[in-house]
C-alpha cells in the first residue's frame, strides 16, 4: 500500500507542474460553488478536471486544478544570436516564466533551431493575478463587471504617509460630501493605521460598478477605474508588497474588464499640469515595462 501512495503522490505533482495552470489549494470555508465563482469556471468543469464525484467531498489542503487556466501557447523556433530573455521580452513574458514553461533550467543552454513554447499573454496575465489572495479573488469574483464600461485604470497615491481606506472613505463622505463615499474603486493599504501592508480594499463604487470621483473631469470619472495606494510618493517609494498587489490587481482588471495596456496610466500622466500624483517616487516606467 505504501509504494502505491508514493506513486500517486508523484503522479499528482507531475500533473500539477506539467499543466502550468492555476492550482487552487482548498482552504477552510471553501466549497466548489465559491471556487467556481472566484475563477469563473463551471462546477461541472471543476469536477471533471479534478475527478470529483461528490461535490461535498473536498478537503482542506486538497489541490484543485482550475480548468481553462492552463495557458495556451505558440511554438517558436530559436534563431541565431537570440537569448531566452530577448525572446521573452518580445512576447510579453519574463525569461524566468519562459524557462519554467519549457523546463529550461540553464538559460545559456538554448541553441538556434530549437523549438520552444511561448505561453500566450492571457496565460501570463492569469498567472499574475493568481498572486491576489484567495479572499480578494473570491470577493472580486462576486462582482458583475459592466462590460465595455472601463477604458482606463488610473493610479493615485493618498499623499498621506499613515492612512487607511476607511479614513479616506469617511473624509470623502463627510468633508467632501461625496454620497457614494471614497472616490476610488480600490485602495492598497501600506500597513499603517492598523492595516496590513498590501491589503486591497474594494470600495462600494466597484461593488456597485459606479463612476469614480478621483478625476477632475466627469468624462474621465465615468470610464476610469481609480486605484489609490496609501503613501506619499513624493517623499518615498511605495512598499514592495503594495506594488506586487497593484500589478496583480491590474492584471485581473485588464483581463476581466477589458482595459487595454495603453489605458493603464497615472493621475499625472492624465493631468500633468493639475497634479504630481502619484508622486515622483512612484515607478511609472517599471509599471509600463510590466505591461509590455
Ligand atoms: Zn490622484
Amino acid at each position: 500500500m505504501f509504494p502505491l501512495r508514493i506513486l500517486l503522490l508523484f503522479l499528482t505533482i507531475a500533473t500539477a507542474t506539467s499543466l502550468q495552470g492555476i492550482v487552487h489549494v482548498v482552504k477552510k470555508g471553501d466549497n466548489l460553488t465559491t471556487i467556481s465563482k472566484a475563477y469563473n469556471v463551471s462546477i461541472s468543469d471543476l469536477k471533471k478536471a479534478n475527478n470529483i464525484k461528490d461535490a461535498d467531498n473536498i478537503s482542506i489542503g486538497q489541490k484543485l486544478e482550475i480548468p481553462g487556466s492552463a495557458p495556451s501557447f505558440t511554438e517558436y523556433k530559436i534563431r541565431n544570436g537570440e537569448s531566452l530573455s530577448s525572446i521573452a521580452a518580445r512576447h510579453g513574458v519574463t525569461a524566468k516564466e519562459l524557462g519554467a514553461f519549457n523546463g529550461i533550467r540553464d538559460f545559456d543552454k538554448i541553441r538556434a533551431g530549437q523549438v520552444i513554447r511561448i505561453p500566450s499573454k492571457s496565460g501570463a496575465i492569469a498567472k499574475k493575478y493568481s498572486r491576489l489572495p484567495w479572499s480578494v479573488r473570491n470577493e472580486l469574483g462576486k462582482i458583475a463587471i459592466k462590460k465595455g464600461q472601463w477604458k482606463n485604470i488610473v493610479i493615485h497615491h493618498s499623499g498621506t504617509v499613515a492612512d487607511r481606506a476607511k479614513n479616506i472613505d469617511r473624509f470623502h463622505r463627510e468633508e467632501r460630501n461625496m454620497e457614494n463615499g471614497i472616490a476610488y474603486h480600490f485602495v492598497i493599504e501600506n500597513g499603517t493605521r492598523g492595516t496590513k501592508n498590501g491589503d486591497i480594499y474594494i470600495s462600494e463604487r466597484w461593488k456597485k460598478q459606479l463612476h469614480g470621483g478621483h478625476m477632475k473631469l466627469w468624462a474621465h470619472n465615468q470610464i476610469a477605474i481609480g486605484i489609490c495606494l496609501i503613501g506619499n510618493f513624493e517623499k518615498s517609494r511605495p512598499k514592495a508588497k503594495q506594488l506586487e498587489q497593484l500589478e496583480a490587481l491590474i492584471a485581473y482588471l485588464q483581463e476581466k474588464a477589458g482595459v487595454p495596456d495603453k489605458g493603464v496610466t497615472t493621475h499625472t500622466l492624465m493631468h500633468p499640469k493639475h497634479t504630481l500624483c502619484p508622486g515622483k517616487f512612484f515607478p511609472t516606467s517599471q509599471l509600463k515595462r510590466m505591461l509590455n
